[in-house]
C-alpha cells in the first residue's frame, strides 16, 4: 500500500540493530535497562502459577484493572472516569493511540501534531487515511507555538494528538501552554487524544499536568498511559486509554480486533502497581532525574548544547562535536563506529525543515555506570 511505505523500516529498529551489531552502548531505544519492583513481578508470577489471567481476559480489560486506573486517574489528577464505560486496557499505549485515531477519524480528516512526532502518530494517521499536519516545536528551546498551531487548524481538523510529556524534545508543556491549547480545542470543537505515556516522568519544577484537567476538556480528551514506562516493564505492553463514554466506546469498538487483549497475568501485576504508595513514584522520578543530571552534564562537557529534558527518558542535544556532519541522520548513523555509543536522531520525526536536522534525542533510562562508560567513549569524538 503505497501510504505504507514511507514507514518500511523503523529508526528504532534500524538504530538498535547498528547497536547490537556493533556493539554501542544504545542510548537510543527509550526502554529502561532496570526492571520495575521486585513485589509486581511477584505479582505476575503468583497470578500465572494461580490460573489467572492464563487464559483471554475481558475483553477491554480486567475489571480490576480498570478500578485501578480509575483510582490512579482520580488519586494524581481528580480525574473521575466509571473503570466500566470509560476505560480501556491495551496492548501498550502504542495501541491506544493507533485504536483512538481509527477509532476517530476518517478519511481526508485533518489530525494537527506537533513535530517532531513520535513515529507511530504518523503511521496511525496513515492507516486512518487521514492527513497528518504537523507544527513544529522550533530549536533551541522546542516550545509550542500556539500562533502556529491556530494557522494549522482548518474546517477538516477532526483531532489534535498531543503529546507531553514530550517524546523526543523532554520538553513538557505548561499549565498555560495547555490552557492555550486548552481554548483552540474548544474554540474549533476538536477531539484531543492526549498521550501521557511518560506521565509520572518529570522532573524538577515541571509536574506533569493531564489536559483532561482544564475545564471543558474531559468531555473531549482520550488520555493514554502506559504502564511500560510508569513501572519499567515495557515488554509488559499494557496501556490504556481513559475518556467520555462516547469516545471510550468508539476507541473499545476498533481496539479488540487488533490485540483483541493485552496479557492477562501482567494486568493483574499493574493492578497492583497502579496502587503502590506515592513514595514509589518519587523515587522512581528521582533516580531517572540523577541519570538525566549524569548524561546532560556529560553531554555539555564535550560540546554538545543540550535542551534542559523536563520530562521522559530523552534529552535532545544539537550536533556538538559532530556538526561537520551534513545532517543528523548522518551522524547517527556515524556515531556507533566513530564512538560506540546510538542516539536517535530527530529528523526522522519532522515535516518542516529547520527542526530536526540538526537535533540528537539521548535515552538516559539506563543505569550510572552505562551512562558514565557511554560518555567515555564519547570523549573520542574530541
Ligand atoms: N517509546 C520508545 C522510544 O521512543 C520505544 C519506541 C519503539 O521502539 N517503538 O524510544
Amino acid at each position: 500500500m503505497p501510504r505504507m511505505e514511507p514507514f518500511a523500516t523503523s529508526i528504532f529498529g534500524e538504530m538498535s540493530t547498528i547497536a547490537a551489531e556493533t556493539g554501542a552502548i544504545n542510548l537510543g531505544q527509550g526502554f529502561p535497562d532496570t526492571d520495575g519492583p521486585d513485589e509486581i513481578k511477584m505479582v505476575a508470577r503468583a497470578a500465572i502459577a494461580e490460573g489467572k489471567g492464563n487464559q483471554y481476559p475481558p475483553v477491554h480489560g480486567l475489571p480490576d484493572l480498570r478500578a485501578a486506573i480509575a483510582e490512579h486517574q482520580e488519586r494524581f489528577y481528580g480525574l473521575r472516569v466509571d473503570p466500566a464505560t470509560d476505560v480501556v486496557v491495551t496492548t501498550g499505549a502504542s495501541e491506544a493511540i493507533q485504536s483512538a485515531l481509527l477509532a476517530l477519524c476518517d478519511t481526508g480528516d485533518e489530525v494537527v501534531v506537533f513535530e517532531p512526532w513520535f513515529d507511530i502518530y504518523a503511521v496511525g494517521i496513515a492507516l486512518a487515511n487521514a492527513t497528518r499536519v504537523s507544527v513544529p516545536l522550533r530549536p533551541p528551546a522546542f516550545r509550542p507555538d500556539i500562533d502556529a498551531l491556530r494557522a494549522a487548524i482548518t474546517d477538516r481538523t477532526r483531532l489534535l494528538l498531543l503529546n507531553t510529556p514530550h517524546n523526543p524534545t523532554g520538553v513538557v508543556f505548561t499549565p498555560e501552554e495547555l490552557q492555550a491549547i486548552a481554548d483552540l480545542a474548544i474554540e474549533r470543537d476538536l477531539i484531543v487524544i492526549s498521550d501521557e505515556a511518560y506521565e509520572h516522568l518529570w522532573y524538577d519544577g515541571h509536574p506533569h499536568v493531564p489536559i483532561a484537567t482544564l475545564p471543558g476538556m474531559a468531555e473531549r480528551t482520550v488520555t493514554i498511559g502506559s504502564a511500560g514506562k510508569s513501572f519499567s516493564f515495557t515488554g509488559w505492553k499494557v496501556g490504556w486509554a481513559t475518556g467520555p463514554t462516547d469516545l471510550i466506546r468508539a476507541v473499545r469498538a476498533v481496539r479488540q480486533h487488533l490485540s483483541f487483549v493485552s496479557g492477562g497475568p501482567f494486568q493483574y501485576a499493574i493492578a497492583h502497581a497502579l496502587r503502590m504508595p506515592d513514595s514509589y513514584f518519587e523515587d522512581f522520578r528521582h533516580g531517572l532525574q540523577e541519570q538525566r543530571d549524569i548524561l546532560t552534564s556529560g553531554l555539555r562537557e564535550l560540546g554538545f548544547h543540550a535542551v534542559e529534558s523536563e520530562g521522559t527518558y530523552f534529552l535532545t542535544t544539537d550536533l556538538g562535536p559532530l556538526s561537520d556532519y551534513p545532517d543528523a541522520l548522518t551522524a547517527a548513523r556515524e556515531l556507533p563506529h566513530r564512538a560506540g555509543v546510538v542516539a536517535i536522531p530527530l529528523q526522522v520525526f519532522c515535516d518542516h525543515a529547520g527542526v530536526g536536522e540538526r537535533a540528537l534525542r539521548w535515552a538516559y533510562c539506563k543505569r550510572p555506570e552505562v551512562l558514565r562508560e557511554a560518555l567515555g567513549r564519547l570523549t573520542a569524538l574530541a
